[in-house]
């Protein structure tokens, strides 16, 4: 009786210590899949791809190292910020191996290293890795291959699949954070500094990017304000010690910011609140560079991927698999904890290790790699952009051009033109005649930027007959740009991307 009692109290007590461990870990807890593998299913089907990696940050393209290093063929799919958040971070001084090295530069390097690989791993005339510029839109992780949807309308078929989707900045969420989003409040000092020379800017945040921001801004910027909620940063010390060797940036806390205010011009200033004083006052400011942390980009995988209650991809335990078989995570998306560039590195490698010990353990070899043969998916060829250095070339290209010539201004270092990017080349692709498509690295040719009035990245330029007919600022995805030029195509019968 007594021990049948105990035996009660402690099921009851491991029945609520799991429900309580449950709660903690968080509601999105899809069942484990028990996806059916069987080699057989993969001969049927088209654009097979043995490992993809969805996603080329620091995490994707180690992982993309390891993978063709395990002579498996790779696919990495860009997504919409390609090279991820080190793109936005200016000079890494915490990169193993080197003392100070740009984020673009170690992004560079994985992907000239995976490229290098992968021509080394050449089979066929093929490479043993591609990169495809475009979005994975939905993924179908109850199949096996599972499959993933472009947004180009391509459906590729993965035997082993890496999420390394990365995080996303967060927003505030106060009034005024929309309305005047990059007409003054923006998420990226290396991109948008620039633009704030001689003025006064804040940046929001506590944590090492708010530092960070704050010294990029200290290049351009007037004087610079760092409003801190709480008593003290969050920064590492050594962060926090940088900003005392610049003199126009001061720091403020136990504020919050409560409304950012702006005028056909763009922001103007922002309310804060002190959170002991309760006084409310207004900081004449144009930026507000917002620095608060990051959410993890698990919606693709969320429907059948377990994931904790802030949207973390839960691993199994020591390596990078997740709760569906096949299914590897690496990176920001899926650690909450330390959120570094060379952890998310040999997160990515650990990834690209267990993808390639799974595909062996479901018997993926060279015979079947050569069976699977024509199947096999390829990133089609690049339609043209052509690039526009002077205003010489702009002159020739554009002014005497009798049709359609759109313009895309961009700069390397900016997240926004990243995405659209690849927007531009797939239009670029689908147009037959009439319409023309360039590019203006506003970095590589200032002057002909200054003639065009662009002073914003990325914007476009459409021009008719050599007359400027419209003007957009900020990026578009596929179906928007299809209906940005939709009003053109009546005028010159140009063939125009679908939307
Ligand atoms: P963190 O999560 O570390 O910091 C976010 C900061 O924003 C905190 O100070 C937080 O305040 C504050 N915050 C959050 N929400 C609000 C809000 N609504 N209003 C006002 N303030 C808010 O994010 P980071 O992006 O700074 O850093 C992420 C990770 O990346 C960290 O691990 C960091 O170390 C790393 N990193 C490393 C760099 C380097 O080593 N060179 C550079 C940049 C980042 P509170 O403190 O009150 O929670």
């Amino acid at each position: 009786m007594k021990t049948s009692l105990c035996k009660k109290i402690k099921c009851s007590f491991l029945g609520l210590l799991l429900i309580s461990v449950m709660f903690i870990q968080g509601c999105d807890r899809p069942p484990r899949r028990g996806v059916s593998i069987v080699m057989e299913n993969a001969f049927d089907k088209q654009n097979i791809i043995p490992l993809v990696i969805i996603g080329s940050g620091a995490a994707g393209l180690s992982a993309a190292i390891y993978g063709v290093w395990g002579n498996v063929k790779t696919l990495v799919v860009h997504g919409p910020l390609p090279g991820g958040l080190l793109t936005q971070t200016s000079l890494v001084e915490n990169w193993p191996g080197s003392r100070s090295i740009l984020g673009q530069d170690i992004i560079k390097n994985l992907q000239d290293q995976s490229t290098n690989l992968g021509k080394k791993f050449l089979k066929n005339k093929v490479s043993a890795i591609e990169f495809l510029q475009d979005t994975i839109t939905s993924a179908d992780l109850s199949q096996w291959p599972f499959a993933l949807e472009t947004s180009g309308g391509e459906t590729i078929h993965a035997l082993s699949l890496i999420v390394a989707t990365g995080a996303t900045p967060k927003m505030l969420g106060v009034p005024g954070e929309q309305e005047f989003w990059k007409m003054g409040v923006t998420t990226c000092a290396v991109c948008d500094g620039p633009f704030y020379k001689d003025k006064n800017v804040v940046v929001i945040g506590g944590g090492d990017s708010a530092v960070e921001e704050a010294i990029q801004l200290a290049r351009h910027a007037k004087n610079i304000t760092v409003l801190v909620r709480k008593e003290s940063m969050k920064a590492a010390p050594s962060m926090q010690a940088h900003l005392s060797e610049y003199p126009s940036i001061k720091v403020i806390y136990s504020v919050d910011v409560q409304r950012i205010i702006g005028d056909e011009s763009g922001v103007t200033g922002v309310e804060i609140k002190d959170a002991k004083t309760k006084e409310v006052t207004t900081l004449p400011v144009s930026g507000v560079f917002l620095a608060i942390g990051h959410t993890p980009n698990s919606d693709l995988v969320r429907k059948y991927v377990q994931t904790d209650a802030d949207g973390y991809i839960v691993l199994k335990g020591r390596n990078q698999e997740t709760s569906v078989h096949g299914v590897f995570s690496a990176g920001d998306v899926e650690d909450r904890v330390y959120r570094q560039a060379g952890v998310a590195s040999g997160h990515g490698i650990q990834a690209a290790l267990d993808a390639v010990a799974f595909l062996t353990s479901i018997g993926f070899n060279n015979d079947v790699a050569a069976k699977l043969g024509e199947s096999l998916y390829r990133v089609k060829g690049e339609g043209t952009v052509q690039v526009l250095e002077s205003i010489d070339e702009f002159v020739t290209q554009v002014e005497q051009y009798k049709g359609l010539a759109v313009i895309e201004c961009m700069m390397h270092e900016c997240p926004s033109c990243i995405m659209l990017e690849p927007v531009i080349q797939r239009a670029a692709q689908h147009v037959t005649e009439g319409i023309r498509y360039f590019r203006v690295d506003t970095n590589v040719a200032p002057d002909l930027a200054e003639k065009l009035f662009v002073y914003q990245v990325p914007s476009i330029l459409v021009y008719r007959d050599g007359t400027l007919v419209a003007r957009y600022n900020g990026a578009m995805n596929d179906a928007e740009f299809a209906v940005f030029m939709e009003k053109f195509s009546s005028v010159t019968g140009a063939a125009l991307p679908a939307a």
